[in-house]
Parts: C-alpha cells; structure tokens; sequence
C-alpha cells in the first residue's frame, strides 16, 4: 500500500492519504480538498512511515518553514 504525505492547502497540517483516494479533509480545519490540489511532499509504502513523517511534520522550528510554504 502506497501513502502519500500531503499538506492541508489551507491551514499546512500534514496528514497522509492512501493511493487509490481522490481527496481528503484536513483534521485540523476539516475542509474537504482533492489530492491534486495539494502538494504531495513525500510517498511512502507503509503506514508506519506515513506516520512517522506526519509526526515528524508536526515537529516545530527546522520544518516550520516548510510546512507554511503554501
Ligand atoms: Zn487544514
């Protein structure tokens, strides 16, 4: 299973999706947006990975940056 780890559009939160999934709502301000909307970061084939960048993501400082960007 493939996951990709994407950025809220809206608000930055990171969260993963499953391939095969045409969009997602963000949890943090739960709206709804489709996955080629989004800018997909990364790509992983395990949902232990996903998790551990989304977490990794939600870390503050060095990514911080990174997360805004959009
Ligand atoms: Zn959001």
């Amino acid at each position: 299973m493939v996951y990709f780890i994407v950025l809220c559009k809206y608000c930055g939160n990171p969260r993963y999706v499953k391939e095969g999934e045409n969009g997602f709502k963000c949890m943090k301000c739960h709206k709804y947006m489709k996955l080629n909307e989004v800018r997909i970061i990364a790509k992983v084939e395990s949902v232990k990975d996903a998790v551990y960048i989304v977490k990794e993501l939600k870390l503050p400082e060095e990514l911080r940056g990174k997360i805004k960007e959009n």
